[in-house]
């Protein structure tokens, strides 16, 4: 169930990547795409510039052509040049209109003739210190092979009488001063005849014009061409300007370097650039990062769902399984629990060397206490007694494994630990409880135990010798904590062939009956006999009843096996119609089936007195159900039985309690008689007993008496019957008859 749950989970989470990946796909191809065409818009705008650049060269030779092929401009420069006419024409004219910020002519042998500069006719100085800067392009010009060069732009001009002059015209872009300027070199021609000729091999005079291409003029320029911001910039700041390429943004410095045609650096031309990619990326990132957000929100929330849902299953298994292990009343782990701790606990027993006490305890009487104080303090006390035991053992794993019992796995390092703490543990729950608004009640255990490895290796073994322990803590009246010995299986293992014996020899009605007499307190009289149950198995040989009437009781056979000696008894008891007939009957029997009826019917039956029989129960039968007992002992007396409590003295209730019952008769248990002999203390209880149920006007039997002293004692007493092997052995219906010729002849 939660391996299944997790799926879910790793299903959203493989969602979620999957999902974040494509936006990453998506987004990072548009990326690509919109920096590719950012690149490429980027070149095309530098060499758009670039191209500006050299046409605004051609544009300035368009310009001065007029100026240097002139019929006056030539007769002015050459031969004999005119200052006046040069600072008009070229120095004032180019200055101030056309804004040539420097103008020069030089002759035919190159030497400046004319300069102009600042607003003012130059001596020709500073040509000297451009003329550097100036000569490749003036030896270009000049060249025999000028006509041919790329860079020299030619144009014949017509003379008008059939000649023609060729006109020569270099432009480039030049670091001057360190400033870029526009450079041109122009030769100057005459553009009709005559004027005075040229010489032969003569060279035309030269105009150099330079534009300073300033800030102001690149503005303009930029504008012109549809660049704004275009400038002159300084590289190194262009670095920073331009940022990270990572960034997509739409409004940064793009910038080109600008060379002379002979390969000097005149600077770098920077301008703001609007970058479509850069532009359509910064629009479009808002609906990604909405989109990416949305989708990472809808996997986020779907996960937190899922994983919620889960860690609630999750919980609710938890709680489930916690509730599966806990008792409910006392809130102690239950017989689940325990199964698995003890598993776990065992596997450390096997690996090491320590033991490990398997503590089995169970409450006497248990029953009594719900009976008489009701269900609510029965609950109380169990809780009680789990918080006491976990008080006082708290190394121990202790649970509740039913209505009254517990089990306690007691951590141990020699096997007299868990014999000394069990005792412990009975000790600690004789402690009377006191329960809020009632009187204390006091709770008593049996206990049995055994120990791993010793008693068995795997639970079963380790649990059913434990509870073999417990049953003989039971059997032998409850109150005490036994450790499991293997003479409790053999007894188990006895009570099974026993069993398995008694069904069969029910089946074919082999069971005998004795009878042994019950004399008048002189011995002289036998008032009456008690019938005692009489098994001799072929292969098992004589079986005492001390051990098949318990194997009977425990296995329900005593149900017939009580019915079939009442029967046999009464019916070989038709012999002797001067006395009367004990017949005894156990708890199991009064438990489990109406002995009014049974003993109305057997009788009937067999057409025998109902007054002339008596019943022995012995207290267990109270101890079992009082109120059943009651109602089962006035039945019997109804119809005319008499019932008589036997062993007297062995059980814990005493006379005044047991008076409300209405016993007719009281019989003295014969370990009392026994010890008459050694004991006052049994002899000052013996008295005790007779003397009480005269004056409660019971009738009292003593039964075990073997020789004269006890004879003696009990009839000086007050004792009305004994019996005992002193007079009579139980003896057979033939002897028994044998037994009453005897007496009725002494007689
Ligand atoms: P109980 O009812 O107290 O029977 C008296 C027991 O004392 C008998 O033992 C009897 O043989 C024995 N006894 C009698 N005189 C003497 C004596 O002088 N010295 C000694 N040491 N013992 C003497 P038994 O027959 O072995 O019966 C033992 C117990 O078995 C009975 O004790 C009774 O509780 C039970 N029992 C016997 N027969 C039946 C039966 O038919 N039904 C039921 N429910 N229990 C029976
Ligand atoms: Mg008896
Ligand atoms: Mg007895």
């Amino acid at each position: 169930m939660l391996t299944a749950l997790k799926s879910p989970n790793r299903l959203v989470l493989t969602l979620a990547v999957l999902t974040a990946a494509m936006l990453a796909i998506v987004g990072g191809s548009f990326y690509l795409a919109y920096t590719e065409v950012d690149r490429v818009t980027a070149e095309r705008q530098a060499s758009t510039v670039q191209k500006a650049v050299s046409s605004q060269s051609r544009r300035l030779e368009r310009e001065l052509r007029p100026e240097t092929i002139w019929q006056d401009a030539y007769t002015n420069t050459a031969g004999h040049p005119n200052g006046d006419w040069m600072r008009e024409f070229y120095g004032e004219y180019l200055s101030r209109l056309l804004g040539y910020a420097e103008i020069y002519v030089v002759d035919g042998e190159d030497k400046p003739v004319f300069g102009f500069e600042d607003g003012k006719t130059d001596d020709g100085r500073q040509f000297a210190l451009d003329a550097p800067e100036v000569s490749d392009m003036i030896t270009a010009l000049r060249s025999p092979f000028g006509s041919l060069s790329p860079l020299v732009n030619v144009t014949d001009v017509d003379l008008g009488n059939g000649h023609t002059i060729q006109h020569r015209s270099i432009a480039d872009v030049r670091l001057i001063d360190g400033k870029p300027v526009n450079l041109v070199v122009q030769t100057i021609v005459p553009d009709s005849e005559p004027t005075p000729a040229l010489p032969a091999g003569a060279r035309p005079p030269l105009l150099i014009a330079m534009f300073e291409l300033d800030a102001n003029y690149m503005g303009r320029f930029g504008r012109s061409i549809g660049f704004p911001g275009l400038q002159w910039t300084d590289p190194a700041s262009l670095k920073s300007a331009t940022g990270s390429a990572l960034a997509p943004s739409p409004q940064r410095q793009q910038s080109t370097p600008v060379y002379s045609f002979v390969g000097q650096k005149v600077g770098v031309i920077a301008w703001d650039v609007d970058l479509p990619g850069s532009r359509m990326l910064q629009a479009m990132s808002g609906g990604f990062a909405i989109a990416g957000a949305l989708v990472a929100g809808i996997a986020l929330l779907t996960i937190v769902l899922v994983r919620r849902q889960t860690l609630q299953m999750h919980d609710a298994a938890k709680r489930e399984a916690v509730l599966a292990r806990t008792d409910f009343l006392t809130g102690l782990p239950n017989r689940l629990a325990f199964n698995e701790e003890f598993a776990r606990q065992l596997d450390r027993v096997r690996e090491g060397e320590d033991l490990l006490g398997v503590v089995s305890l169970d409450l006497d009487r248990f029953k009594t206490l719900n009976d008489t104080m009701g269900q609510q303090a029965g609950d109380r006390a169990l809780v009680a007694l789990s918080e006491r035991l976990s008080t006082e053992f708290p190394e121990c794993f202790m649970a509740r494994t039913g209505g009254d019992e517990f089990i306690l796995l007691v951590p141990c390092g020699v096997a007299d630990h868990a014999a000394v703490t069990a005792n412990r543990m009975r000790a600690v729950t004789d402690q009377p409880f006191v329960l809020p608004g009632r009187p204390p009640v006091m709770l008593n255990c049996s206990i049995g135990f055994a120990i791993a490895p010793l008693h068995g290796a795997d639970e079963q073994d380790l649990l059913r010798r434990a509870d073999l322990a417990l049953h003989s803590a039971k059997k032998d009246g409850g109150g005490r904590a036994y450790g499991f010995e293997a003479l409790m299986e053999a007894r188990v293992a006895r009570g099974l062939v026993l069993e398995a014996a008694l069904r069969k020899v029910l089946a074919t009605d082999g069971l005998e009956v004795a009878f042994q007499p019950l004399m008048s307190a002189d011995g002289q009289n036998v008032l009456g006999v008690e019938a005692l149950a009489r098994w001799t198995d072929a292969e098992l040989g004589p079986i005492s009843p001390v051990e098949f009437i318990p194997v009977a009781e425990a296995t329900g056979l005593i149900v017939e096996l009580g019915e079939t000696i009442l029967r046999k008894a009464v019916r070989a008891a038709r012999a002797w119609p001067e006395i009367g007939v004990s017949v005894n009957v156990s708890a199991q029997q009064i438990q489990l089936v109406d002995m009014v009826e049974t003993v109305r019917r057997v009788l009937a039956e067999e057409g025998f007195p109902l007054s002339r029989l008596e019943i022995e129960l012995t207290e267990s039968v109270l101890v079992a159900d009082e109120a059943r007992a009651v109602s089962q002992i006035r039945g019997l007396q109804n119809l005319g039985v008499k019932v008589s409590l036997d062993d007297f003295g062995t059980g814990y209730a005493n006379l005044l309690y047991l008076r409300q019952f209405g016993f007719d008769k009281l019989k003295i248990d014969r370990n009392f008689v026994r010890d008459l002999d050694t004991s006052v203390e049994a002899q000052a209880m013996v008295m005790a007993m007779i003397t009480m149920s005269n004056s409660l006007d019971l009738g009292i039997t003593a039964e075990g008496v073997e020789n004269l002293e006890q004879f003696d004692f009990l009839r000086l007493a007050g004792c009305d019957r004994l019996q005992g092997f002193y007079f009579s052995r139980p003896l057979s219906a033939d002897d028994l008859n044998r037994f009453l010729g005897g007496q009725r002849k002494a007689a």
